[in-house]
């Protein structure tokens, strides 16, 4: 924790503000600006001791109370945009996308394989020669091998997803190493191949687990946009998304399984059927969809993607 803290503000001013400023499209302004608002005259007031002999009264004091809740969960829906996009501590070894000076873009499917889905957005990547990159978990993988199989089969790439998609944080060693290996043997004996990228579930992480994973010799690979089709979102939102966040580099997140709480059993119908409309606005726009591999081996330069920490470093902890 507190190595965090000390990496976080050794960073550079000018560092921190290059990264805002170059994925500003994902960062919700709004919010911090009535953040600021709000926070600056309440704080100056406390000071002050405006509040200091007041008596609670519900009909005078409930807004008050009211647009301070409010006001906490903004603040707490920007601390968690911040994280997923940003992160907090180390991001040595952690991917959030590829080069912007590139035009490749990258889909990427999360909690499959599922029988339903996974077969009907096989079938729309194949009729728009398309290949993507499919996150499996274990548990999965050994319910539907075919379908695992067929991903393979059909050229796309696949990373690991944990064996049964439970959170890694908090979790002992001893569970992030048994979720990482159980689903590699899963996936290299059903699928015939070692996956070499790896996404935490809920692309929540810590300190300590970034560096299991990484000693386990996995690259970790988050996002830069997601169509947040988890929450079963329209077809045309997810294009909207699309439309207002994509960048050459992108790193699109969608689930092909999955459900709000669960590993599986939801509806992802929606991206199915927004699939083919984000493929042809991709293409008509410029970009290139390919896999997440590919979009990376070109993005050495990027801070973000410098290598992993030596192996001494690893050792320590
Ligand atoms: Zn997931």
């Amino acid at each position: 924790m507190f190595k965090a803290i000390r990496h976080f503000k050794l960073k550079s001013a000018k560092d921190n503000l290059n990264r805002l400023l170059r994925h500003r499209a994902n960062l919700k302004w709004p919010t911090y600006l009535v953040l600021i608002a709000l926070l600056v005259p309440l704080l100056f007031a406390l000071r002050c001791g405006f509040f200091a002999d007041w008596a609670f009264s519900f009909e005078r004091d409930i807004w008050f109370y009211l647009s301070l809740m409010s006001f906490f969960f903004l603040g707490l829906s920007g601390l968690i945009s911040f994280y997923e996009y940003h992160g907090f501590g180390p991001q040595e070894g952690i991917i959030r996308r590829g080069a912007s000076n590139s035009p490749k873009v990258a889909l990427t499917f999360d909690d499959g394989p599922s029988p339903i889905y996974t077969p009907q957005i096989l079938d729309v990547l194949r009729e728009k020669g398309v290949k993507a990159t499919f996150f499996l978990v274990g548990k999965h993988v050994e319910k539907y091998p075919d379908v695992a199989k067929r991903i393979v089969d059909e050229g796309h790439e696949i990373g690991n997803h944990t064996y049964s998609h439970r959170d890694l944080v908090p979790a002992t060693r001893a569970t992030v190493v048994k979720e990482i290996k159980k689903a590699e043997k899963a996936i290299e004996t059903i699928c015939g191949v070692k996956p070499v990228l790896f996404r935490p579930p809920r692309g929540v992480y810590s300190n300590a687990v970034r560096k299991i994973i990484l000693k386990e010799g996995y690259t970790i690979i988050l996002w830069s946009v997601s169509t947040q089709d988890w929450r079963l979102v329209k077809p045309s939102f997810i294009l909207k998304r699309i439309k207002k966040f994509c960048r050459p580099g992108s790193i699109i997140l969608f689930h092909d399984s999955g459900a709000l709480i669960k590993p599986e059993g939801g509806s992802r119908g929606h991206t199915v059927e927004a699939l083919p409309q984000v493929i042809d606005w991709l293409k008509s726009n410029g970009f290139q969809i390919t896999t997440v591999s590919s979009l990376i081996e070109e993005t050495s330069f990027d801070r973000e993607l410098a290598p992993p920490e030596t192996q001494e470093a690893l050792e320590t902890f």
